[in-house]
Formats: structure tokens, C-alpha cells, sequence
């Protein structure tokens, strides 16, 4: 657990560290080239991969995607598998079957990997959220993670209160159907960052986005809207898990 929680709105949020490790040499790129109209010098780039657990005072759990998921994932070919979200739970004192929420931010591989295990659900019990737009886009390993979820699949279109005071927020560009999820102050963002220099400037490109100009529009939308009310962000991929703007 490297990571302390806090809490908001009498909600724990806690960061579970899937893995940490520079992005494997298949897709990685310099700086100036992953993050176009940036002023990054270039320098080696150590990703955090966080899934966030939420307990509420009522002992209601909900997880904030699931990683990058066995040895044999999607993600072994630039992300360091295994994933330690299991390790991660027990350290939280939590097992599989007790979380009642997934919300998966959308469907990469390295947040929805850890969603099935053996072509099942590895939280058996759990409703999993994801954006419709985000199911219809799926394909090949993410569309067989979607297949497996079955009658635990709950699609949302838009914004939806998906857990008491838990909400998804569409947030498009990354993916076709990306979320966000929102509790208290607290916004947890997957993909809508990836880096701390979009903070400071929003409109700076991902090379990883699907599409640079929707995602570039919702970051600058979003974060706006987060700035005014002093939002925490959750992060999926700094270092701090934990931003307040
Ligand atoms: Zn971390
Ligand atoms: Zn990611």
C-alpha cells in the first residue's frame, strides 16, 4: 500500500498501486512525441498504474478500474505484468466477492485487463459499469472482457449515479465512450490525463488518444469545471495519485 487514503464526503478513497514501470519499448516514444505542444524535456517517464477503492460509511465498495491485470494480459506487451491489485485489496482488507461496484474508466488495457480472470469475472458479485459507447467500440481482448461480464455488465449512457453518492461522468476523446467517476471533492480520472504537463495546459496532445481533438476539448471542459469547485483529482498514471487543483 504506497499510497495512503484520504477521505471525503465520510467516503475512504483509497489508491491501490497496480504497478509502477516505464511503458515497454512496443509503443514507447520520446516525450515531445507522446505529448505534441508540450515543452517536456526528454527524460525517462515512470507510469503508476492506480485502481482506486472506495468504502463508504455504510461499508458499500466500489473499485475504480482493475488494472493490468495477470502475467498473460493484454497489457504484457508495454505494461509491467503482473498487475498487484489483488495484493493491493487484501492490504485494504477486502476480498473479490465483497466489492459491489466496478466502474471501468474505459476499455484499455491496462484498466480493464484485471477485470476477468480465466474467462470469468473476478468480482463476482459486482455490477461493472461501463459507458455503452465504450461496450460498442470494443474490440478483439477488450471485446472478449465485455462478452465474459455477461448479465454483471451494467452500460450507462451519459451520467448516471451507479453506487449512492458515486457517480460516471462521460468523459469522450480518450476513448469513444471514456467516464470518469465522481465522489465528493474527489474526481477520478483514468485517462482524461496522463501526464502532470496537461494540468498546466490542457490542449497539450496524448499520442495515445483515440481522438486528439475530442479528448483535448473535454480535457480543457472538465478541468475547467473541476478547477472551480477545487476538486482532488485521482489519477491513474502519476506518481501522487492525489492532485487538489
Ligand atoms: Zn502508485
Ligand atoms: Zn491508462
Amino acid at each position: 500500500m504506497p499510497h495512503p487514503s484520504i477521505i471525503v464526503s465520510g467516503v475512504e478513497v483509497t489508491p491501490l498501486c497496480d504497478a509502477v514501470g516505464p511503458m515497454g519499448a512496443a509503443i514507447r516514444r520520446p516525450l515531445a512525441e507522446m505529448f505534441a505542444g508540450s515543452v517536456l524535456q526528454e527524460e525517462p517517464w515512470v507510469l503508476h498504474f492506480h485502481c482506486y477503492l472506495l468504502r463508504d460509511a455504510a461499508g458499500r465498495l466500489t473499485l475504480v478500474d482493475t488494472g493490468i491485470g495477470g502475467a498473460d494480459s493484454p497489457a504484457a506487451s508495454w505494461a509491467p505484468v503482473p498487475g498487484t491489485l489483488a495484493g493491493e485489496l487484501a492490504a485494504a482488507g477486502v476480498t473479490p466477492a465483497e466489492i459491489g461496484t466496478v466502474i471501468l474508466t474505459h476499455l484499455h488495457s491496462d484498466h480493464a485487463s484485471g477485470a476477468v480472470a480465466d474467462g470469468r469475472p473476478v468480482f463476482e458479485n459486482a455490477r461493472y459499469v461501463l459507458q455503452q459507447a465504450e461496450a460498442d467500440a470494443a474490440e478483439g481482448p477488450m471485446r472478449e472482457i465485455v462478452s465474459c461480464l455477461k448479465s454483471q455488465l451494467h452500460a450507462v449512457e451519459g451520467d448516471a449515479e451507479v453506487a449512492p453518492g458515486v457517480h460516471v461522468r462521460f468523459a469522450p476523446g480518450h476513448t469513444p465512450g471514456h467516464q470518469i467517476a465522481r465522489v465528493g471533492d474527489v474526481a477520478i480520472t483514468g485517462d482524461l490525463v496522463l501526464h502532470p504537463v496537461q494540468l498546466a495546459d490542457p490542449s497539450v496532445r496524448y499520442l495515445y488518444d483515440d481522438d486528439q481533438e475530442t479528448a483535448a476539448r473535454t480535457r480543457a471542459e472538465v478541468l475547467a469545471a473541476l478547477k472551480a469547485e477545487r476538486a482532488i483529482l485521482a489519477t491513474a498514471h502519476f506518481s501522487e495519485p492525489f492532485v487538489r487543483l
